[in-house]
């Protein structure tokens, strides 16, 4: 569903991506963990070229997001993104928040947009914050809002990162709580995260990332019980 080959991405002098190679399977839950700075959300953001890569292949089902060709607005509309901050527009209900995109850039009509918005009100526990404004809801609430907009997008992947670093922690478990659901529908996600419980729990496989490289990789058993890397061994043992 996912593939990067060769993955390069450099500021300046500065190489951030060092020649990622990946593959995430439709319907896989991968998460990607690892020290600030190493690269997390640049990968993340190469996948749906929020941020142009230096080097390297991205493909997303099918359409390489690279080809200078490609139709980019055609093939993001596939990928959904959920950003530690909620970024829900302030100025709108939430109801409106959840149909603006479906109406401006799928076309949909009102009345089905506006049911699609319930559908996914209802799957992320918000039904009846429809009709609040961004700032009456709380963190965690506007989260799942922002995860609800961007599902009601249909999308054939979704893209994580730290959706729960901004939260109280009371607040967590909720979102974490809707993920969790989504990946048991088979949602294809790649999730940047600290809630090491979580990618333990739901990863199908966790990377560990450190200096712009995938340093080691595997089920989360392995990976985050038995880390063989002592990179990996150093990083756990300062967030575990
Ligand atoms: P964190 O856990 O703190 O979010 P991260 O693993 O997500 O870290 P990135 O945000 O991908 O790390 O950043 C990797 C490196 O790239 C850092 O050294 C960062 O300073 C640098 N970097 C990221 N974006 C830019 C940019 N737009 N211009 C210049 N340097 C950047
Ligand atoms: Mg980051």
């Amino acid at each position: 569903m996912i593939e990067l080959s060769g993955l390069g991405k450099s500021f300046g002098d500065l190489e951030v991506l060092r020649g990622i190679d990946q593959q995430v399977e439709r319907g896989e839950v991968v998460c990607v963990i690892g020290p600030s700075g190493s690269g997390k959300s640049t990968l993340l953001r190469c996948v749906n070229l929020l941020e142009e890569p230096s080097a390297g292949k991205v493909v997303v089902d099918g359409n390489e997001l690279t080809d200078p060709d490609n139709d980019l607005d055609g093939s993001r509309r596939h990928i959904g993104m959920v950003f530690q901050q909620f970024n829900l527009f302030s100025h709108l209900s939430v109801l409106d928040n959840l149909t603006v995109a479906q109406r401006k850039v799928l076309g949909r009509g009102k009345e089905e947009a506006v049911r699609i918005a319930g559908e996914n009100l209802e799957r992320v526990g918000l039904s009846d914050k429809a009709d609040a404004m961004p700032a009456q809801l709380s963190g965690g609430q506007q989260q799942r809002a922002g995860i609800a907009r961007a599902l009601a997008m249909n999308p054939k992947v979704m893209l994580f990162d730290e959706p729960t670093s901004a939260l109280d922690p009371e607040l967590v478990g909720d979102v974490l709580g809707v993920m969790r659901q989504l990946a048991d529908e088979g949602m294809t996600m790649l999730v940047v995260t600290h809630e090491m419980q979580f990618a333990r729990e739901v990863a199908d496989r966790v990377l560990f990332m450190d200096g712009g490289g995938i340093v080691e990789q595997g089920k989360p058993a392995d990976v985050i019980g038995n880390p063989k890397e002592e990179r990996t061994r150093s990083f756990l043992a300062r967030v575990l």
